[in-house]
């Protein structure tokens, strides 16, 4: 699955799918009563701008882990 990160030092958009999930604490609620997925997303590969190993709130991700969620809700 490729997902869509944001470099905050270059404030461009590249997409990867070279990267983990880390810190899974499953879904949660956020203050909105949304549903998002308590977890972090590291990079595998160096940022294509900044070479940097950004890492990112699952949350801030919200797309693919909103499907992921769902998912989940259905177990
Ligand atoms: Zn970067």
């Amino acid at each position: 699955m490729e997902f869509v990160f944001f470099c905050a030092e270059s404030g461009r958009t590249f997409r990867s799918r070279d990267f983990r999930i880390a810190d899974n604490k499953g879904v949660k609620k956020d203050p909105y009563g949304n549903k998002v997925l308590d977890a972090k997303v590291i990079l595998r590969s160096p940022c294509p701008y900044c070479s940097k190993f950004h890492d990112y709130k699952a949350s801030e991700l919200t797309c693919p882990f909103e499907s992921e969620a769902k998912r989940l809700e259905r177990q």
